[in-house]
């Protein structure tokens, strides 16, 4: 790849930023398209996301994905009037892309919950999120844009369980009358005609135990989604597949997220030609090896 004075130039933002795999997967997609660009990460200190922010409004750059911790106060950068902010960021309460036009304003995306949605098409296509309640584990970041994305997607109910009761309400309120909270003491009625659970919470992260459910209490058609991918086959979904239950992992989320950021970094689609989810499985596979 030459680098030259046209070379478009995106990236993403985070903090840590070093284990991303963002740059992998868009690099690889701007190498089979052929396209002039570059994308790399960037790690600012925990206050220095809004001069970074400010400093690129112009188009010095393209646009950034965000990542953990900046999504919520990437939202909260944004100037009524001034800039745009996509409903569907808004109903999520962060945005994971800022594309800078170059008139300076931002223009703010959530392309999570498109994620979320392709993961499910692609491992279990035959899943119609449509016909059932869809319960998420977890309140946090993650959780809420999920929450949003399947209200948007059709489905009739999202019910929210977290530790903390009150994380799970404030979600609920924020997202309207689909979205119900529950407290770990329902943790029966949760499951109740459920198609899908969603393992949103930071459980399972780095081979932990992932969260705790009642498995009597499911039935036995719930798909389980767990949007942890380190390591891909969690134990929360190995718990799953041993009861018969259908498991999608969390790595087709990554991927599916990147393909609109790609589309609205660069202006084209990622090309099919090549498979971003087989390198990015190998970069997890050599990370695992460096860390034995
Ligand atoms: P977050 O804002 O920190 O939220 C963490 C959630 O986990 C909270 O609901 C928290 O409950 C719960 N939790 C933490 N420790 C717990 C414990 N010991 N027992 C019960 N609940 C516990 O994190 P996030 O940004 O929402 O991310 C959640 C997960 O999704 C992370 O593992 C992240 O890597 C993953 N993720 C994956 C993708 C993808 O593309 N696959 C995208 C986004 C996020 P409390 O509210 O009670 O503290």
């Amino acid at each position: 790849m030459t680098i030259s004075a046209k070379t478009r130039v995106a990236g993403v933002v985070g903090h840590p930023v070093r284990h991303s795999l963002s740059p992998l997967l868009h690099n690889a997609w701007l190498q089979a398209a052929g396209l002039d660009g570059v994308y790399i990460a960037f790690g600012p200190s925990l206050d220095g996301f809004r001069a970074l922010i400010e400093g690129c409004r112009g188009g010095a750059i393209c646009g950034l994905n965000i990542t953990l911790p900046f999504k919520e106060q990437a939202l909260g950068l944004a100037q009524a009037g001034r800039d745009f902010v996509h409903p569907r960021a808004s109903l999520a309460g962060a945005a994971n892309l800022v594309v800078f036009r170059t008139d300076g304003s931002l223009e703010l995306d959530n392309t999570d919950g498109e994620g979320l949605l392709y993961a499910f098409a692609r491992q279990a296509p035959s899943l119609d999120l449509k016909s059932g309640p869809v319960v998420i584990l977890g309140a946090g970041g993650a959780a809420r844009g999920a929450a949003a994305a399947l209200v948007l997607a059709g489905v009739p109910q999202v019910r929210i369980l977290n530790r903390t009761f009150d994380r799970a309400l404030a979600i609920a309120d924020a997202l309207g009358d689909k979205v119900l909270a529950y407290g770990q003491d329902q943790i029966g009625a949760v499951f109740d005609g459920a198609v899908a659970v969603i393992n949103a919470t930071s459980l399972g992260l780095n081979g932990g135990e992932g969260p705790g459910l009642d498995w009597q209490a499911v039935p036995s058609t719930c798909a389980f989604m767990d949007m942890v991918y380190k390591p891909l086959d969690t134990q929360f979904l190995q718990a799953a597949r041993a009861r018969g239950h259908l498991t999608i992992d969390g790595l087709d989320m990554l991927v599916g997220q990147a393909i609109p950021s790609f589309e609205a970094l660069f202006g084209h689609a990622p090309p099919q030609a090549i498979d971003v989810r087989a390198l990015a499985l190998a970069a997890l596979a050599a990370e695992e090896k460096a860390k034995s």
